[in-house]
């Protein structure tokens, strides 16, 4: 590989001595490093080392100048006038650190120069990834901390340390398995324990009203328990830029780990017992994606990690010289979902209660400080805790609450006299039936903007899910359309690409994604089409070994690579895709000799425990690959994969291998999605739904370059609203009614034909996510893509135009906005 460390862009400007020689960038620097450090940290000699230890020692050096650049802005960061944004999290799903932090720094080559001749690529292979995610909403806190260090925003990213993370996936006779992520258990390099700024959080008891020294009307909350919140902080380094952001994550310990009380009175097991309770709240993260769970140590979850990072904040304002009155100036607060929308109570509390601050004053500051992003319009993932239950974990952010809505339900009644439903529908409390907090009504009363993350999900956020807030507050409602971060899902994941496209319009791309439409004019250059396909050739015979090592699967790299990589979730309808796939197959078997585009269809994804629909359907999945991969009829024309274990890891080893990107989400289901992009920036032609992100991809890319099919939003609603009989569509088309019959047959399962009756019953009875109204339109747009694909020059020219125009999708050009509309911060300036 050519070195580039000759090409000043690359290379982040060289520290001063004296820290030169400890921190210094160059290759023969790095290696004293990397032995120094493998020595002196990880303490094992040069000769006995494993890979592992390597691994470790380079981690630790790529660390050190992480460090390096995190304390030479604390000055900076630390000027009374500079007001930084905190980003509260319930999920961050950053990957693996090490690749993206040497590329990051600009030293990649020069490490792999250091390591002379050992593999470097097996050493950033063996991190385990922190999968403090469930998908698409963890990711994007990830990306948008890369952004934030990268576009150099004084920013910090607060969330949980949970000790296990989303579950390993394994597949067990088809079905999923899952297995505890005991992602710690190697040691963790990057993360550095804060105790000395743990902060104490109070959990459930009552509240006492008392008159304070002044004569005033206080209220104190009395716990049943308490428990410590210990940080650790992973400073994340942006792309050339010398800037750092902080992620800190709460980690829950015993308020004593050994209460010498209770030992005294011989209470040791009392004692244990505490701890193990108290370190229970940041254990583990629910598996659920779009789907609420409505637990107790949920919700202490949230609580927790909010209490923990709203006083870190009061503690960092105060530490600065500044009152509590000018917190809003210090912070603004984004509220990632719903999960830490308690921080709104929360941050009255500790004014009003705490700091004897008037309530109308307090009330200004929490509606200055925070910011809302919605990320669902599903029912199902709208989260809101039974009344009984928030009061005995929240005593006095029940009280706050009621106090919050009483006094804005009043304001409501002023300009809306009369109108009980709509005050009913505005409230924080639903009281419909069973009592519950509404946790997006108070995130909404609470926060200065609320924005969705893409158009459609945005006018869809004012029109159908916050049509009463939107009558009382138009301006509040903003766009701000995801992104993702190309130095990771392009820079990191596709390094062929990279150098093809640095080699083309120079390397700038990276931290300014627009200029790839200066690619735009090689899109009908032969030789570079050549290059381009051999880029994407290599990218799929690389996953088809990945394949084969992990699923014994032998597929065609010079078949169309056909990828859903996503959450199984029935919105998402991956068993539409399946049903595609039956189609197909059910052509090849009445008609032997039929030629079809060769295609290796690939899923990926994981699904909640809990949900048993989508277990059922990877089950489908994974007895129709069984059954198809296996007949001869099919004659390799179609392979199908579960690849097992989704997650950032093996993501980066598929998007640069896929050929065509599925989105076909039911129309007004999908907020943005995110994977869309990744795939789209990796040159992979999109069939999708006018859905989520779908929209402004399709825009930009031009809708020559992109498979559009199925219902719009407005007809899905139309055709609920007239209603919806999917039984009609199957019967009036003999081929999905072959699909259908042939899963009900048993084909796929042994014989079994009460396996998938489930799924196809609800088909058939009630298909919440008109599949079988889509069905038609998709089967005939997959016709078109196999039939592009066969026009390799007319496909790889499609695929160059959507890198060329993905510029919009990165997560700096989302952040810019988050900075510039809603959180009004400036970045520092860069280092003369
Ligand atoms: C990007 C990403 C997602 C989100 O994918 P969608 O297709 O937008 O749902 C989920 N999981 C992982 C590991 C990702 O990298």
């Amino acid at each position: 590989m050519a070195s580039k460390k000759s090409d000043p862009k690359k290379t982040a400007p060289a520290p001063d001595a004296p820290e030169h020689t400890r921190t210094g960038m160059s290759p023969e620097i790095l290696k004293a490093a990397f032995i120094d450090n493998l020595t002196l940290a990880v303490g094992r000699p040069l000769e006995t080392a494993v890979p592992e230890d390597w691994y470790q020692a380079i981690a630790l050096s790529v660390r050190d100048r992480i460090m390096q650049r995190w304390v030479r802005q604390f000055e900076k960061r630390n000027a009374p006038d500079v007001r930084q944004v905190a980003y509260l999290s319930a999920e961050f799903l950053p990957g693996p650190h090490l690749g993206n932090s040497l590329l990051n720094l600009g030293i990649t080559d020069n490490a792999r120069e250091a390591l002379a001749g050992q593999d470097l690529d097996l050493y950033i292979g063996l991190e385990e990834e922190p999968g403090l995610g469930n998908g698409g909403l963890g990711r994007l806190a990830a990306c948008y901390l890369d952004s934030l260090a990268t576009l150099r925003y004084p920013a910090t990213g607060y969330g949980i340390r949970y000790e296990f993370g989303i579950f390993d996936q394994a597949i067990k006779d088809g079905w999923q398995v899952e297995t505890t992520d005991k992602w710690l258990l190697p040691g963790n390099v990057w993360e550095i324990k804060r105790p000395n700024f743990a902060q104490v959080v109070k959990i459930g008891g009552h509240t006492e009203t008392f008159t304070d020294q002044h004569g005033a009307f206080r209220v104190r909350w009395i716990p049943d328990r308490v428990v410590v919140g210990v940080p650790y902080d992973t400073p994340i380094v942006g792309y050339l830029s010398d800037s750092c952001v902080l992620l800190r994550l709460w980690s829950a310990e015993a308020a004593q780990s050994f209460d010498f009380a209770d030992f005294n009175r011989g209470d040791y097991y009392g004692a244990v017992e505490e701890k193990v309770f108290s370190e229970n709240i940041s254990k583990v993260l629910y598996p659920n994606d779009e789907q609420l769970e409505g637990k107790r140590l949920r919700l202490e979850q949230q609580y927790f990690f909010v209490a923990c990072s709203i006083k870190d904040m009061i503690r960092l304002c105060l530490r600065r010289g500044s009152t509590l009155e000018r917190f809003h100036e210090m912070f603004c607060v984004q509220l990632n979902d719903t999960h830490p929308a308690i921080a709104v109570a929360e941050l009255m509390r500790q004014l009003v209660d705490k700091y004897a601050m008037p309530w109308e004053r307090a009330w200004d500051i929490t509606r200055r400080t925070f910011s809302y992003t919605n990320h669902t319009l599903l029912p199902e993932a709208l989260e809101k805790w039974p009344l009984p239950l928030f009061g005995s974990v929240l005593p006095r952010h029940l009280e706050i609450v009621y106090e919050i809505n009483r006094r804005f339900l009043d304001e409501v009644r002023t300009r809306f006299p009369g109108d009980e439903d709509k005050i009913a529908r505005l409230s924080i409390i639903d009281e419909s039936g069973e009592k519950y907090v509404r946790m997006a009504n108070l995130a909404m009363v609470g926060s200065h903007t609320v924005n969705g993350v893409a158009e459609l999900h945005s006018e869809l956020v004012k029109t159908q899910l916050f049509p009463d807030f939107h009558d009382l507050d138009p301006k509040r409602f903003q766009n701000v359309t995801n992104g993702v971060t190309p130095r990771r899902f392009l820079g990191l994941s596709n390094p062929g690409l990279t150098r093809l496209i640095d080699g083309c319009i120079g390397d700038s791309w990276l931290s300014d994604l627009d200029r790839l439409r200066e690619l735009e004019a090689f899109a009908g250059d032969a030789g570079f089409q050549q290059d381009w396909m051999r880029i994407k050739l290599e990218n799929k015979s690389r996953l088809a070994r990945i394949i084969r090592d992990r699923t014994g699967v032998v597929v065609d790299p010079t078949s169309l690579f056909d990828i859903q990589v996503k959450r199984i979730h029935e919105y998402k309808r991956q068993h539409l895709n399946v049903l595609h796939i039956i189609t197909l197959y059910q052509r090849l078997k009445h008609d032997p000799r039929l030629q079809i585009t060769p295609r290796t269809f690939l899923f990926g994804g994981k699904a909640a425990p809990g949900y048993y629909m989508a277990k059922l359907i990877i089950k489908l999945i994974n007895a129709v690959a069984d059954t198809v991969n296996q007949d001869p009829a099919v004659r390799d024309l179609i392979k199908v994969v579960f690849l097992p274990d989704y997650n950032v890891k093996h993501a980066q080893n598929i998007y640069p291998a896929a050929d065509l990107s599925e989105q076909i989400s039911t129309a007004g289901k999908e907020a943005s999605g995110t994977g869309n992009m990744k795939l789209s920036l990796n040159g992979a032609l999109t069939i999708g739904t006018l859905d989520g992100a779908n929209v402004e991809i399709r825009e930009e890319v031009g809708a020559e370059n992109f498979f559009l099919f199925g219902l719009t939003c407005e007809q899905a609603a139309r055709l609920r609203a007239d209603g919806y009989n999917p039984g009609d569509y199957c019967h009036g088309d003999p081929e999905l009614r072959g699909v259908i019959e042939l899963i009900d047959s048993g084909l796929f399962s042994h014989g079994d034909r009460e396996l998938f009756r489930p799924l196809t019953a609800h088909l058939l009875e009630r298909d919440d996510y008109l599949l079988m109204a889509d069905y038609r339109p998709y089967v005939n747009c997959q016709q078109q893509v196999g039939h592009a694909y066969r026009d390799c020059q007319h496909w790889t020219r499609m695929s160059i135009l959507n890198v060329a125009r993905m510029g919009k999708f990165s997560s700096d050009r989302a952040v810019r906005e988050y900075a510039a509309n809603i959180w009004k911060l400036k970045p520092f300036t860069p280092d003369p």
